[in-house]
């Protein structure tokens, strides 16, 4: 997998990106992420990437041609362009599942916009999807990025030690985790569920599949009913 990033805060980026888990999967070359600045495509002679936008209106645009010919320069080597994605609250809201879908693709270009947002003119032009990270805006998309980085990175060969790390985990099997405990087995009086030490897998996993089933169930209905549809329609088949 090989992503590379589009920002005006690279420093940024790379800050995140070189650190824990992501930043040894990179280090030993389990998955290349590049981050590009592109200030340094402008043709501006005072470096400016925005402008006022037309109609009128507070704060300031992104324009066209840095970003067009940062992606134009980034995408050179690759015989087909990377999958584009915009940052953008307008986006659609990513899952675990999309997340599993581009964590499938050979390479991704993310662009991070700025202010009021990017002249949609180049958006037309290179994006190939908008995915936002909740219904919520924050001034940049570098988090953003960020985020959508760690979640694909974590799914790519050799980032984390097994596919087990994340198959148990939130969202991917449309259940939520059930609950975990470590040392010691009494903490404060506070004793851990006596089956996790039973050292008998099978119930535990029982114990541990009625649990994520019970979580789900409360705190997340909206999951849980779609869990629900979907192992009914299994049965179905
Ligand atoms: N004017 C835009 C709007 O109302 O839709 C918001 C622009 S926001 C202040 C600046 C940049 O932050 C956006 O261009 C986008 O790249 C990023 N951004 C902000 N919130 C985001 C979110 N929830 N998901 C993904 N990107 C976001």
């Amino acid at each position: 997998m090989r992503i590379e990033i589009a920002t005006l805060f690279p420093e940024m980026c790379e800050a995140v990106l070189s650190t824990s888990i992501i930043g040894r999967a990179r280090a030993k070359g389990a998955i290349e992420v590049n981050c590009h600045q592109i200030r340094d495509y402008t043709t501006d002679r005072h470096r400016r990437v925005d402008d006022t936008p037309f109609g009128g209106g507070m704060g300031m645009v992104m324009q066209a041609q840095p970003i067009y010919d940062c992606w134009k320069a980034v995408c050179a080597p690759y015989a087909e362009p990377p999958h584009t994605i915009y940052l953008s609250p307008k986006g659609k809201t990513m899952t675990q599942e999309k997340v599993r879908e581009l964590a499938r693709k050979p390479a991704l270009f993310l662009l991070c916009g700025h202010y009021e947002g990017v002249d949609q003119r180049v958006l037309d032009r290179i994006v190939d999807e908008e995915i936002s990270i909740g219904d919520y805006v924050l001034t940049g998309g570098e988090l953003p990025a960020l985020v959508l980085t760690d979640a694909v990175a974590r799914m790519c060969e050799n980032v984390l030690p097994s596919v087990e790390c994340y198959e148990e985990e939130s969202h991917y099997n449309g259940l939520l985790e059930y609950p975990q405990y470590t040392r010691p087995e009494n903490w404060e009086g506070e004793a851990v569920p006596a089956v996790l030490l039973s050292g008998h897998h099978q119930k535990i996993r029982e114990w541990r599949q009625a649990q994520s089933q019970a979580l789900t169930q409360e705190l997340r209905p909206d999951l849980w009913a779609k869990w629900l549809k979907c192992t009914n329609e299994d049965a179905d088949l």
